[in-house]
């Protein structure tokens, strides 16, 4: 059987079903090739639920903090399995609404694992997409364009076996089925940090060994020691500098023991389980991109600024081709490769304008240029910090910690970066990726009345400091 589409879809994540319903209001033909389930990473395995969990968790801090408010809350417990059971229920209302939205755009689905063919009696260019149904007949798909949108998976280190039972990725500790008494956290990214802050919050004894000289390496440094030193108030233990002897790591009944090298130093660390979150690797194997002339890099499919592979008709999206892995990135690139496709001229991705946020207490969230970045590209810059302790509104809402850091070139005033550490810091954002996507001088950003009182005041207030002008500090 073969059907004939404009476009056909390789992963029905937020890059896949993203692009399919933009291409289907632009009224392309569509069909999207899904193995597992409609949503992806993001809906299933990432940022939904782990986000629900980390409420679930603020809600039980709260709790404990209540008296603080004047609320008494007594005995109170706490449930993971309720909190597991909320996390899907969100999941699930979310799975709903996407194929409701397929369903209306009238995009094909084809539940199965899609490969990419070579040129062959169904077109003489490659693309064609095979795909292998369970008890149904294969369907070969025969689309004018693809787009590959199939994601990434988590890595793990070479000698280091993920059994899903003692040693974890995010995958698998997203589906615990009861709290283990102590974690080890290999790797201090974006991953190993919310599940630390959420672990820590839920009393599990957390240690995070991180191989780099310190966490969140990709984040401006100032961010960077602040999260850690709130994570360690809160009892979280920070190990950077280690090397990991992943082949020497030795399970027994409830415990994992892994040995790391610190300062040239064997140590041994123990815990009940293991969660390793070092990066994700691109899900490209048996996919096909061997029958095409598409290339890689590292793992990556290569693409340009539109997504299109060296196959003009075939396009990458999302964490298949690297960059920042974020499900909103994915999902822009799927709208700027429908775009081209239909032969529009959408404007590229500004690296520099996109939004990064980490949902730990407390939250961070970023756009533009760290500190050390603007330096490197020879920015001579001026720097505004303000704290939330300075902030009414943060004061109000008994959430204090962190600031935000503005950077700005010093001669041109042109804003370079915004860094947030603190509350609802994955929501103020925005108004700083705004700023940047409208190459706003910090001065601006300054001049823009905010409302009191908000946390928002923290923004016009840092980019007051950068100029030597903050009102409150
Ligand atoms: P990451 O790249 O953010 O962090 C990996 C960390 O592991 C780094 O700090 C690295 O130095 C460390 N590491 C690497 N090898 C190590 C080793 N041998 N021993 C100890 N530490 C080691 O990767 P991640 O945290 O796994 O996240 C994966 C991707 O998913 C990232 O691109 C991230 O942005 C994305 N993500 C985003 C969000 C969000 O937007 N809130 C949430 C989760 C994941």
């Amino acid at each position: 059987m073969a059907e004939d589409y404009d476009l056909v879809i390789l992963g029905g994540g937020t890059g896949g079903y993203v692009a399919a319903i933009r291409a289907a209001q632009e009224g392309l033909k569509t069909a999207i090739v899904e193995r597992d389930k409609m949503g992806g990473t993001c809906l299933h395995k990432g940022c939904i639920p782990s986000k629900s969990l980390l409420r679930s968790a603020e809600v039980l801090r709260l709790t404990k903090e209540a008296s603080e408010y004047g609320v008494t809350a007594e005995g109170v417990s706490f449930d993971f399995s309720a909190a597991q059971a909320r996390k899907q229920k969100v999941v699930e209302q979310l799975h709903k609404g996407v194929q409701a939205l397929m369903k209306r755009g009238k995009i094909d689905i084809y539940q199965g694992t899609g490969r990419i063919l070579g040129p062959s009696i169904f077109s003489p260019t490659s693309g064609t997409i095979s795909v292998e149904r369970e008890g149904e007949e294969n369907v070969m798909l025969i689309g004018k364009n693809v787009i590959i949108a199939t994601g990434s998976s988590a890595r793990t280190l070479p000698d280091l076996t993920i059994d899903g039972a003692q040693i974890l990725t995010s995958d698998h500790a997203l589906k615990l089925e009861y709290l283990p008494a102590s974690m080890i956290i290999v790797g201090g990214g974006v991953i190993g940090v919310e599940w630390a802050s959420m672990l820590i919050d839920f009393g599990v004894k957390v240690t995070i060994l991180e191989y780099g000289e310190r966490i969140l390496p990709t984040e401006d440094r100032d961010i960077a020691r602040e999260a850690a030193k709130q994570l360690e108030a809160r009892g979280v233990t920070i190990i950077t500098n280690v090397d990991i002897q992943a082949d020497q790591v030795i399970k027994e009944e409830n415990k994992v023991l892994l040995t790391g090298l610190v300062n040239n130093e064997s140590v041994q660390f123990e815990a009940e389980k293991l969660l390793v979150c070092v990066g994700r690797a691109a899900n490209t194997k048996d996919i096909g991109l061997k029958n095409t002339d598409i290339e890689s890099e590292n793992g990556f499919i290569k693409v340009n600024e539109f997504g299109q592979t060296k196959e003009s008709h075939i396009y990458a999206i999302g964490d298949v081709i690297g960059g920042l892995q974020l499900a909103h990135v994915a999902s822009h690139e799927g709208i700027i490769a429908v775009e081209h496709i239909l032969g529009h001229q959408p404007l590229p991705i500004n690296p520099d304008t996109i939004p990064s946020c980490i949902y730990s207490y407390p939250e961070i969230a970023s756009v533009g240029l760290t500190e050390d970045a603007s330096k490197e590209k020879g920015h001579d810059i001026k720097v505004g910090t303000f704290p939330f302790q300075a902030i009414g509104k943060a004061l109000v809402q008994g959430e204090t910690n962190g600031f935000v850091k503005l950077i700005a070139d010093k001669e041109t005033d042109d804003l370079l970066g915004v860094h947030i550490i603190g509350p609802h810091a994955t929501e103020l954002i925005s108004e700083a990726a705004i700023a940047k996507v409208l190459d706003a001088a910090s001065w601006e950003v300054a001049q823009t009345i905010h409302p009191h009182p908000t946390l928002s005041e923290g923004l016009s207030e840092a980019a007051l400091a950068a100029n030597g002008k903050a009102i409150h500090a």
